[in-house]
This record gives structure tokens, C-alpha cells and sequence, in this order.
């Protein structure tokens, strides 16, 4: 037993910290804050963006906490906790990315002067997480329902979440003019719950107002063949037969061996290859479709069958499109021409071939079952489409969420500022320690606001405490004010329009809450001896002792 134990106290590389205990904690807690510190300066509308290159020489500029972080590949085990975060609210709500970091970090940086006076991580635990479960209260009383309002109220309403979430983007000069196409997009696809359903093609060129939306399915030209240009471009009310299948000649000689006697039979079999194609082709003619689309190819020879025969085909369509062209036109992929039915076809009002920029695209207007919705997105470097793209999706995600939960508090640290005042004034009422814990809970809260303001060039003190005194009015009349991100003081967020997604927060606090404790619960990091082991062996020397008593380990087994 003893010998078992051994390696594990001899495995600990060197200078792994004491690795124990307090001074483990602390450094954690200090890898997180440096890890909050790289998003910090991204919040808010007037946050700063990252160029983030690596080895590979790919840059991404972007604002989105959650991408930020993926990218930063992040080493230190407690700071990967913080890219798991980022990354699941992303997931979940789509939003509050770099609020969720920043909160978790500073969750942390108020309980670091406690830890290093020895107090017990688990009292500090306890206190963060009764705060955290009141704030969510909180939350849910102050959330405004925007339910019961008519389509065009709503839509509006929809747009102002959108422009919030995207007015802290690198498209946020243009934001009422993508929230209103987002909010488009999502009423398009109605209550399906798959966002692949929105497609998002990036053209390069332009500028980003050329940006425009369809209400249906749009996707590059794909590879063509001879016979193409004189096919029909634009159709009204089409049938479209989707397939799986290969429109090629094929020729047998690589797949199958065949032993001829006479020479004669060999122009028998060059038929036979013909007579399928010229089959299968005929097949789709019959089927009353007007276009065809096929996951594989479509060669030269069925092009130009289907030229002659007005009708318009494109091969190799990628999967998610064809998908999308599939669920909007109400039409089925198919895997054989045999026996193609009226029913498996599907249908559109306008069909058509354009040119969008330097590229062509195929676009289907009007399909029957609604349900899909293109974003052509058009700009300027590749880099700065990508990044509208994530702060697209930022925004999809934020209109489904109030879509669906529609309830919205007030941005701009308004909702921050609230609950911090609610926790100091609850906290004046405990007797006991946890008071103090409470109310670091409450300071860390107030980050969001702070940071708004110093990302915006403004006097934080100056903005806090005028903030700290309109939501203290026993009148409750200040609740709704938050950082005027225009003039540099104060004002009522919710009037603003300000407004975020009540989900968003509560996610955020919970997700940052759950973070903090279980980094301040970790207070021993042991390396997995084994992958140490393979270090120690691989550079020779200090290996060898344990080498020997793990394979007597191994052979009693
Ligand atoms: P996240 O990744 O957390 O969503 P953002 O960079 O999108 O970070 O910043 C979101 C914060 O910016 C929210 O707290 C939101 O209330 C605030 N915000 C957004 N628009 C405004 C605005 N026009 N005025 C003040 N605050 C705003
Ligand atoms: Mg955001």
C-alpha cells in the first residue's frame, strides 16, 4: 500500500505550487481573475474587440466572450472552468458570454481577501450560493413579460433584445438594420426548434448594408458542367426533385470486370451504361420538375439533357442545404428515380439564379412550408464577416430565447445595480459572518456597470455612485437605471430600450455562482500520475524506481 502511495507524492512535477491547502486556492483564484481580465475589456457596446492569431497564422477578431475563450486555449486546470462556462452559456442561451466570465472572476476576486484570512471556502460557499438563489428571485420579480402583445408589437419589441446584444458588436453602427433581418429570420422559422434552419452565407464584398435576408432557402452555385449557362434561371412556381444519387456516366470498367469473347458484345455493354443514364435521366424529366438538385453530382451529359429540356440542375449541394431546400419546399430527398411521386417533389413561388457580389447564388422565395430563413451576409475582410456572423447568431439565439420565455429586465447594469441593492439591504438584516459574504456576493455584481463604464472611457466611480443612489430611493423608482452608454451619466435603461432577455442573467449568475464555488472547493490539484509517469520515462532518469513497482502492480492483477 505504501509503495502505492509513494508515486504520487514523488509524481507532482516540479514547481506545481504546494500545491495544497491555502496557497493552491489562492492561486487558482488568481488564474481566474487573469483569465476575466482578457475578456474584460470586450463588454458592453463600446467594448474592445481581440485579434487572436494562432500557429496556424488563423486570425479571428471577435467580441463573443465564448469564442474569445475557446480560442485562447486556456492550460491552467481552474481557468479551464471558465472556458466551460462561456461555452455553456453559449449553448444554453446564446448570450451573457463574457458576463458569465467576468462575474465568475470577480465572484472570486471579492472571496480572495477572505480565503487569505483563513476563512473556510465552505462558509464563503454556503453565503454565494443563498445569494445566488435570491437573485434569481429577484430576477423573476423584476422580469417584464412582453406575452399577449400582437405580432407587430412584438416584432419590435423582439428587435430592440436583438439591437441590445448586437450593439456591443463590431456591426452594432448598423444594428437596427440586422435586428430587424434577425428578427425576421427567427418569426420565419416559426417555433422549429432546429437553428440550422437559418443559414448564414457569407459573400465577401460589398458592404454590410447589401446584407439582405430571404424567406426561404439561398446557397452558392454549385460546380457546373457544360450545357449549364443555356439552362433556365428563374422559375415561377417550380416542382423541385431533390436526390441522392450520382447523374453521371458511369463507366463499369472500374467497378466490375466483364469477359467478352467477341469483340461485338463490348459495344452491347458501352449501351447498357448509356441506357441507364439516359433512364434515370428521363426519370426526373417525367416527374414534372422543373429543377434538380442532388447531393452528388450531376456530370456533363445529364447538364445538358436537362438544358435541352428547360430545366435547371445543380450537383453537389451540400448536405445542410439541401436539407433546408428539403424541409422549406416541403419536398423529400430521394434515393432512387424509380417511382418518383407528385408527393416527394417540393415546390417554391419564385426560383432563381443571381449574382450576389462575386458569387452567384440559387435562391427559392415563397416556400410552402415557411420554416427556413438566409442571412446573405455581405462585407468588407473575411475576418469581420465571421465575426457578424457569431454576433448574428448572438442575436438569433437572444430573440428565440425572449420568443420563447419572453420575459426581459432591464441591460446596462440596471438589473445588476437592483440586485446588489436588494443583497446589501438583506444582508444588513444577518447576523453573523455571512453578512460579509453577502455582501461581497453584492459588490462583485456591480462589475457589470463598472465595466461598462470603463470600457466607455467614463468615470466609473463617478457613474456607480450616481447609480448607487438612484437605486437606493425607498421609492423603488430608480430600479430601472442603468449606464447611459451615450451621454456618460445615468438613465432609465428599460425606456432606453435596453433591454436583455431575463434568462441571459439568470443563467449568467447561476453559471458564474456554480463556478466560483467549485473553484473555492478545490483545494488540492494532483496530476494524473500516469501521463507524468510517460513524461518522467520519456526523459529518462527518476522514472525507473516506479517503473518497476507498477509493473509488479500490474502482474498481481
Ligand atoms: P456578453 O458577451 O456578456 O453578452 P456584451 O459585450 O454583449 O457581453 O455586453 C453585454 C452588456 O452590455 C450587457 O450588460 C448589456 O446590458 C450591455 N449593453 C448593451 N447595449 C447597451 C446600451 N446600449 N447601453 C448600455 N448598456 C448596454
Ligand atoms: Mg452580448
Amino acid at each position: 500500500m505504501a509503495s502505492m502511495m509513494q508515486p504520487q507524492i514523488i509524481l507532482l512535477k516540479e514547481g506545481t505550487d504546494t500545491s495544497q491547502g491555502k496557497p493552491q486556492l489562492v492561486s487558482n483564484i488568481n488564474a481566474c481573475m487573469a483569465v476575466a481580465d482578457v475578456v474584460r475589456t470586450t463588454l458592453g457596446p463600446r467594448g474592445m474587440d481581440k485579434l487572436i492569431h494562432d500557429d496556424k497564422g488563423n486570425t479571428t477578431i471577435s467580441n463573443d466572450g465564448a469564442t474569445i475563450m475557446k480560442l485562447l486555449d486556456v492550460v491552467h486546470p481552474a481557468a479551464k472552468i471558465l472556458v466551460d462556462i462561456a461555452k455553456s452559456q453559449d449553448l444554453e442561451v446564446g448570450d451573457g458570454t463574457t458576463t458569465v466570465v467576468l462575474l465568475a472572476g470577480e465572484f472570486l476576486r471579492e472571496a480572495k481577501p477572505f480565503i487569505e484570512d483563513g476563512v473556510h471556502p465552505q462558509n464563503l460557499i454556503r453565503s454565494y450560493r443563498t445569494a445566488c438563489n435570491m437573485a434569481i428571485e429577484k430576477i423573476k420579480e423584476l422580469a417584464v413579460s412582453i406575452e399577449g402583445k400582437s405580432l407587430d408589437e412584438k416584432r419590435s419589441l423582439l428587435a430592440k433584445c436583438a439591437a441590445t446584444t448586437l450593439s456591443s458588436k463590431l456591426i452594432g453602427g448598423e444594428k437596427d438594420f440586422f435586428a430587424t433581418m434577425v428578427v425576421d429570420a427567427v418569426i420565419a422559422i416559426g417555433s422549429d426548434d432546429r437553428l440550422n434552419m437559418i443559414g448564414i452565407k457569407k459573400v465577401p464584398g460589398g458592404t454590410m448594408r447589401d446584407s439582405f435576408l430571404v424567406n426561404g432557402v439561398a446557397f452558392k452555385k454549385t460546380f457546373s458542367y457544360a450545357g449549364f449557362e443555356q439552362q433556365p434561371k428563374k422559375f415561377l412556381n417550380p416542382k423541385i426533385l431533390l436526390l441522392n444519387i450520382e447523374l453521371e456516366l458511369k463507366s463499369e470498367k472500374e467497378n466490375a470486370e466483364i469477359r467478352l469473347s467477341d469483340p461485338l458484345q463490348y459495344q452491347s455493354i458501352v449501351d447498357a451504361e448509356w441506357n441507364i443514364i439516359y433512364d434515370k435521366l428521363d426519370k426526373c424529366v417525367k416527374s414534372g420538375a422543373k429543377i434538380v438538385l442532388s447531393r452528388l453530382a450531376i456530370g456533363d451529359l445529364a447538364t445538358q439533357y436537362f438544358a435541352d429540356r428547360d430545366i435547371f440542375c445543380a450537383g453537389r449541394v451540400a448536405e445542410d442545404d439541401l436539407h433546408r431546400v428539403a424541409a422549406a419546399t416541403g419536398g423529400t430527398v430521394q434515393t432512387s428515380v424509380n417511382n418518383v411521386i407528385d408527393e416527394v417533389l417540393g415546390s417554391c413561388e419564385a426560383f432563381e439564379e443571381k449574382q450576389v457580389g462575386n458569387e452567384r447564388f440559387n435562391i427559392f422565395k415563397g416556400c410552402p412550408s415557411g420554416q427556413t430563413a438566409t442571412i446573405v451576409l455581405r462585407g468588407g475582410a473575411d475576418q469581420f464577416i465571421e465575426e457578424a456572423e457569431r454576433s448574428l447568431h448572438d442575436a438569433i439565439m437572444i430573440v428565440r430565447r425572449a420568443m420563447k420565455n419572453s420575459t426581459v429586465v432591464a441591460g446596462g447594469g440596471a438589473i445588476d445595480m437592483e440586485i446588489s441593492r436588494y443583497l446589501w439591504q438583506h444582508a444588513r438584516n444577518i447576523a453573523g459572518k455571512s453578512q460579509l459574504f453577502i455582501n461581497s456576493f453584492a459588490k462583485a455584481l456591480e462589475v457589470i456597470p463598472r465595466q461598462l463604464c470603463d470600457n466607455a472611457g467614463f468615470d466609473a466611480t463617478d457613474v456607480l455612485n450616481k447609480l448607487r443612489q438612484k437605486h437606493a430611493l425607498p421609492s423603488g423608482e430608480g430600479a430601472l437605471y442603468g449606464v447611459d452608454i451615450n451621454t456618460g451619466g445615468i438613465s432609465d435603461s428599460f425606456a432606453n430600450f435596453v433591454w436583455e432577455p431575463a434568462v441571459v442573467k439568470m443563467n449568467a449568475i447561476n453559471a458564474a455562482t456554480e463556478a466560483a464555488c467549485l473553484i473555492l472547493s478545490v483545494d488540492e490539484t494532483v496530476k494524473n500520475p500516469k501521463s507524468e509517469s510517460a513524461q518522467g520515462e520519456a526523459a529518462g532518469g527518476m522514472g525507473r524506481g516506479r517503473g518497476g513497482g507498477r509493473g509488479r502492480g500490474m502482474r498481481r492483477r
